[in-house]
């Protein structure tokens, strides 16, 4: 059985290959995009078992999302839909540094998740059921659907992780906030940078927003700051990590490879420091090349980089 379980959408992903206008490009990237299927790509090379849930539509992009996740060596539980299609999200560079994101997701077969396509016999079998703030966005029945996993996590004792991971594109800070808290008090391990935590308490600082996190419920707590590094409250510990001083060229990802490496480390009983480490170096590598997930590093990459006479990754 896996050891963790992950719901949501995956899209296929039309990523411009150089800077400029999208209607200046000849030819477009394509490859596929989702927070959760991220997170279970990282865990299974990092050695531990994963499954990832979905629907997808009849059609190449759903072959291809399907595909890609079963060669990482995820167990794929996708329901094919014939009446809608896969999502597309599309990626411009503007500049160096600035991409856009457009999404043709609305309607399409994940948005149409519902409680029956969570199999709670592996919610129940797993470690660690990891749910995101993207899938509850994206309808009513997502949210459910989420909400259905959550509840068969926590009656079996089954550690829950939540990745807050607000998309403006998808609901308003308000409605979002609401249902984040709701979450929050019923996860274990929560995920968040500072702005996402905003979105449901107050604080300072990052300490502060891990500290009122955690009266929610929580017991570990991360708070993500990007090349600053992390706060985590852990068991009532604080900890402040730095980040690994590398060259940055994409850093979308970071937050799924941090919150992958984590996961499988704690999964594994790593001690706090042992975790958070783990999950540092993880950030790190996925910051260092332009996909979202495949940077993600294999066990024997994470020492490379994590040892700490050398950083550099000959
Ligand atoms: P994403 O961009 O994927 O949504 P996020 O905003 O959820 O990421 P970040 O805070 O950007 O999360 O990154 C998570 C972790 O990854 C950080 O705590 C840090 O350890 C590592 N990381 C992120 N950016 C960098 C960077 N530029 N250099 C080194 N490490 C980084």
């Amino acid at each position: 059985a896996a050891e963790l379980v992950t719901l949501g959408e995956t899209m296929a992903l039309l990523a411009a290959p150089r800077v400029g206008l999208l209607r200046h490009m000849h030819s477009l990237d394509l490859s596929v995009a989702g927070a959760e299927s991220n997170l279970a790509i990282g865990v299974s090379r990092l050695g531990r078992r994963a499954a990832w849930l979905s629907r997808v539509g009849d059609d190449e992009f759903g072959r291809l999302v399907t595909a890609t996740i079963r060669a990482e060596g995820v167990a794929v539980y996708a329901a094919v839909d014939g009446t809608a299609p896969t999502g597309l999200m599309v990626k411009e560079r503007r500049t160096d540094t600035a991409t856009r994101v457009q999404y043709y997701r609305s309607g399409s077969a994940a948005s149409r998740l519902s409680p029956s396509d969570v199999d709670e016999s592996l919610v129940r079998a797993a470690r660690v059921l990891h749910v995101t703030g993207i899938t509850p966005a994206l309808s009513g029945t997502a949210r459910d659907a989420v909400h259905a996993a959550v509840e068969a996590a926590r009656g079996a004792g089954v550690a829950v992780s939540l990745d807050l991971n607000y998309r403006a594109a998808l609901w308003d800070a308000a409605t979002a906030g609401a249902e984040l808290r709701e979450l929050v008090a019923r996860a274990d391990i929560v995920f968040a940078t500072g702005p996402e935590a905003r979105l449901v308490v107050s604080g300072d600082d990052e300490a502060a927003l891990a500290a009122e996190l955690a009266k929610l419920g929580p017991r570990q707590v991360l708070v993500k700051r990007g090349s600053r590094g992390v706060v985590g409250l852990l068991d009532g510990t604080g900890y402040d990590l730095p980040a690994k001083p590398v060259r940055a060229v994409d850093p979308v990802g970071a937050g799924d490879a941090f919150a992958s490496a984590y996961l499988t480390e704690w999964i594994g009983g790593t001690a706090p420091e042992g975790c958070l480490h783990a999950a540092t170096v993880a950030g790190a590598f996925a910051v260092t090349v332009p996909g979202d997930w495949e940077g993600l590093p294999s066990r024997a990459e994470l020492d490379l980089l994590g040892a700490d006479s050398d950083d550099d990754v000959q």
